[in-house]
């Protein structure tokens, strides 16, 4: 911890620690979800959209890397255990029941517009008095953003190969 670094955040830093260990959490998920999610996927095009699962999972333990030390700088503690991840996530963990690429889709798209809604309220929660964590939560929405449109799209190519196959 860096004490000066923490006196600028002021009063409100344990409440900022929260959320950022809330947004920790539901990264492992998230990591979790695509990383199986990837492995167990059945279906058409699985194999360009089991590729982009994989990576995205990659950008979901970076976002937890960059987080875990957020946190620390902050003189906070990352959640210590696994059983508390689905506790502190604001974001639900959707297990991969259904190997159809379109279900993963689906559960992987939802995932994402909870993060993307979390981190524009880590935002708003610190544009005042933590521009380091604020730019952060950018840099991160950013990469959310993106994910979502990824998955979309590929839900939109899925959804075309289905209705316009073979003409
Ligand atoms: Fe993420
Ligand atoms: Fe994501
Ligand atoms: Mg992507």
């Amino acid at each position: 911890m860096g004490l000066r670094g923490r006196e600028m955040v002021g009063q409100g830093v344990e409440h900022i620690l929260d959320l950022l260990n809330k947004a920790y959490a539901s990264e492992w998920l998230a990591y979790y979800q695509y990383w199986l999610g990837a492995k167990l996927i059945k279906g058409p095009m699985k194999n360009a959209v089991a590729a982009e699962l994989a990576l995205h999972a990659t950008e979901e333990l970076a976002h937890a890397n960059l987080l875990a030390g957020r946190i620390i700088q902050l003189g906070g503690t990352p959640v210590l255990t696994p059983e508390e991840w689905a506790k502190e996530s604001p974001c639900a963990y959707d297990a991969p029941n259904d190997p159809y690429v379109v279900a993963l889709l689906d559960q992987n798209i939802k995932g994402e517009r909870c993060a993307i809604s979390f981190y524009k309220g880590l935002m708003d929660a610190t544009k005042e008095a933590d521009p380091v964590t604020y730019n952060l939560a950018l840099g991160i929405l950013a990469q959310e953003v993106e994910h979502e449109e990824d998955l979309q799209s590929l839900r939109e190519d899925l959804t075309l190969m289905v209705e316009r196959g073979g003409r």
